[in-house]
């Protein structure tokens, strides 16, 4: 076999990812290798698709015992022998295991790192054949990262013991220049293969809400309502937030359970498997829980508190969507969560640390909580605010994140500001924001007529204004130091430094959002693969779903160790009856294929006589499911009743050529507006910005060039000659930006290059 046939009939999988081949090429080739590729990417395939091809043993040290026993799990419901070691099991075990490993019964083994250093262990290594050593998490080797695990530093003091060097290969998600020297150095790589892809995770929805406490309770609650049969995660900063919200949200019914450290072993452990086996979809938790959780149908993680890095933040919500769906990650954000992380830091402990390296690092959690704020202010594109923390290059904005769909405006509220702080003085710091803001709103509550806030100067004053705007103002004059909310438990609002306020040319500005119209119109890419299925599809889907659970629970298996929600959707839609067909649904493997086919193919036999000609997917399928980057065809039901439902590649006939309406200078998006309007041709897809912007670099005519680090579309020599010219606008923001705008002769060729033949194959 080789590689491409191994991931076939291990894994189902008919196409390599990005960076997968180059990595696998490597190591067939006998050389070490460093992957850096983000959580989701398929890093697992990378070390497993060669360790079957490899003649003896791959030994993969990871740094968890959960992380293990997953991937042990899935290797061999995919029919792969594997097996891990570390403290879970007895003495006997363990002895047992490598015994069964010295006869080659275990093409993969998992380790854990300190394991490396045990005499049996040892002894089992120099008897047994090792191809390769994969070091997963490699990152924990590093100093300069947070999760810096001493017991790497052992790995390579294991590797220089054995006989003969086996292969190195090195796995992690971490960028930074200095934890990937780290890994090189540290671990000795010799002249590794190291590829490293884009850090992007495409299927992912970030978004920031600016919310006090008690409107994230409802946002959570909302959210989870609209949302009910997903599984997510909530981060909370403290225990307490997470048992306060845990309790609100099990209250209302939600299936919900929580996770921290201040539980004991075993129901912690019971908790996060009702989370794993879906049991309880949604967990409330401290960052405790989810390192090595490989759940992969995490379709949601909000983050109930700002954490203290960006780094933290991206690994967490990167839990989110690992099976490649779309999925969300929401910030909820107050002033409060900035004083809370600096209150946290400043109690950190440093014990045994030289004072001047306590410096460095009270410095860096200061500089890396900064830049988190950052992201939780910034106006611009999100997903590009991560990256570029990242060091990755970024063009314009990705269109796809909470930002990109917005608008915000400021509003000036310097005067309202300054009857904030007369409020403050009238209630001579006594009292916290709701009684401020209940005052300066005028509210009619029985609370502020008891403290006497209803004869201030200041009741109703601002009466006028929105709570919210309100709200978003204190917030801001915390931020700005005018103010000062204490940290204790009744925390009330006192005067901070006002002497800046006085000078007449400073502004107090508060920033507010709306949605963007195309957001409103349900523009975002949030949608779900399950949305291409028809109420037919999704009833299989459930049925499928149901199956699943039946399975996983007589296996014992988390049901996404079975087949994934991928996998299931794409059995919906390609309707498999046969062998065959069965083995041609993504991650549908010669081994799962034997274990479960024939009941999944049975359950749909069931459903195609029930349901004679239903149809399970809408409009195109775009074999994306499949992973193969092809486009798909529609099989199963569709085509059993006859009805091919595959549109064509956009076109127009030369009578609808006739209506095009041209400007003596448009936009492209007007272009493909008029297009879309006049085509009278049936059963196309709709034409896309790309596509025509992909036609007019085909002709030479545009181009995207790196400008400072940005790629911008701009027109060639030979673009400028036909007349493509550039204009300058500025957005909201007030950042200058460029557009193109396209001359009639540009139009007209592009119309024409619409214009096929009704016969035309496609
Ligand atoms: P990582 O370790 O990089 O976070 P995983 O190895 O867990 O990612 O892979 C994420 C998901 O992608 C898994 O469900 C895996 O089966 C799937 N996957 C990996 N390689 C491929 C591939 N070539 N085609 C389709 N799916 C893949």
């Amino acid at each position: 076999m080789n590689a491409t046939e191994v991931l076939k009939t291990y894994f189902g999988y008919d196409t390599f990812r990005k960076g997968q081949e180059d990595i696998i090429g490597a190591i067939l080739s006998g050389r070490d290798a460093l992957a850096i590729m983000p959580t989701g990417a398929g890093k697992s395939v990378c070390y497993q698709v060669p360790a079957l091809l490899l003649p003896g043993i791959t030994l993969v040290i990871s740094p968890l015992i959960s992380l293990m026993q997953d991937q042990v799990k899935s290797l061999n419901a995919a029919g792969i022998h594997a097996a891990y070691i570390n403290s879970s099991l007895s003495e006997t075990q363990i002895a047992k295991a490598l015994g069964l490993a010295l006869k080659g019964t275990y093409k993969i083994i998992y380790v854990a790192p300190e394991r490396l250093e045990s005499a049996g262990f040892m002894n089992f290594a120099l008897q047994g054949m090792i191809s390769m050593i994969t070091v997963d998490e490699a990152h924990c080797i590093s100093q300069w990262g947070q999760d810096f695990r001493p017991s790497y530093l052992k790995i390579v003091d294991f590797i220089e013991s054995l006989p003969n060097r086996p292969i190195v290969s090195a796995f992690t998600a971490t960028a930074t220049m200095e934890v990937k020297n780290d890994i090189e150095c540290v671990l000795k790589l010799d002249h590794p293969n190291t590829v490293i892809t884009g850090f992007d995770r495409e299927n992912l929805y970030y978004s920031v809400e600016h919310l006090s406490g008690t409107q994230k309770d409802e946002f959570v609650v909302d959210y989870i309502d609209k949302h009910s049969n997903e599984s997510g995660i909530i981060y909370c900063a403290t225990r307490k937030n997470v048992d306060a919200l845990y309790e609100k949200l099990s209250g209302r019914g939600v299936p919900v359970t929580r996770y921290h450290a201040g539980m004991d072993n075993e129901t912690r452990k019971n908790n996060q498997d009702d989370f794993i086996y879906d049991r309880k979809p949604v967990v409330v938790a401290t960052n405790a829980f989810g390192m090595g959780i490989d759940k992969s149908n995490v379709r949601y993680v909000i983050h109930y508190n700002m954490p203290q890095s960006m780094e933290n933040y991206y690994q967490e919500a990167g839990r989110a969507g690992r099976d490649g769906e779309n999925s969300q990650c929401i910030l909820l954000f107050s002033v409060q969560d900035v004083i809370i992380n600096k209150f946290l830091l400043s109690k950190k402990e440093f014990e045994g640390m030289e004072i001047d390296d306590i410096e460095l690092v009270k410095q860096r959690d200061a500089q890396r909580l900064q830049a988190m704020e950052g992201y939780c202010k910034t106006t611009s594109c999100l997903r590009y605010y991560i990256l570029a923390y990242f060091g990755e290059k970024t063009k314009g904005s990705c269109e796809n994140c909470g930002n990109c769909h917005r608008e915000y405006s400021e509003i000036d509220m310097t005067a309202d500001a300054k009857w904030v702080i007369n409020c403050i003085v009238e209630a001579r710091g006594r009292y916290g924001l709701n009684i401020i803001v209940g005052t300066l709103l005028g509210a009619n509550r029985a609370r502020l007529k008891e403290v006497g806030a209803t004869s201030y100067k200041s009741y109703g004053i601002l009466k006028h204004r929105s709570e919210k705007d309100i709200r978003l103002l204190v917030d801001q004059m915390i931020v700005d130091g005018y103010i000062i909310q204490t940290q204790e438990e009744y925390s009330v609002l006192r005067l901070g430094d006002i002497q800046r306020l006085k000078d007449e040319n400073t502004h107090v500005i508060i920033r507010k959002s709306t949605e963007r119209e195309e957001t409103a119109k349900g523009n975002r890419k949030t949608s779900k693969k399950t949305d291409s299925l028809t109420r037919a599809g999704y009833m299989l889907f459930e049925k499928l779903r149901q199956l699943r659970l039946v399975i996983a629970k007589e296996e014992a298996l988390p049901p996404y160790i079975i087949f994934n929600d991928k996998t299931l959707i794409d059995m919906c839609a390609k309707m498999p009856v046969n062998k065959q067909e069965m083995l041609n649904v993504s991650g549908v493997g010669e081994n799962k294929y034997n274990r479960y086919g024939q009941r999944f193919m049975e359950l749909m036999k069931l459903f195609i006589a029930d349901n004679p000609g239903a149809v399970t997917v809408e409009g195109v399928y775009s074999g994306e499911y499949a992973g193969d980057g092809k486009t798909g065809s529609l099989s199963g039901v569709e085509q059993r009743a006859g009805s091919r439902q595959k549109k064509a590649p956009f076109r127009i006939t030369a009578k609808d050529a006739e209506k095009f309406e041209y400007a003596e200078y448009c936009y492209i998006s007007d272009i493909k507006d008029r297009l879309n309007d006049i085509c009278s041709v049936e059963n196309v897809k709709k034409v896309t910005f790309t596509i025509i912007w992909d036609y007019l670099v085909m002709k030479g005519l545009t181009i995207e060039e790196d400008r400072e680090g940005r790629l911008t579309k701009v027109q060639t020599e030979q673009g400028l000659k036909m007349g493509i010219k550039t204009v300058e606008k500025v957005s909201q923001n007030g950042y200058p930006y460029q557009l193109l705008m396209y001359p009639e002769t540009v139009q007209k060729m592009i119309v024409e290059y619409f214009i096929r033949d009704e016969n035309e194959d496609f």
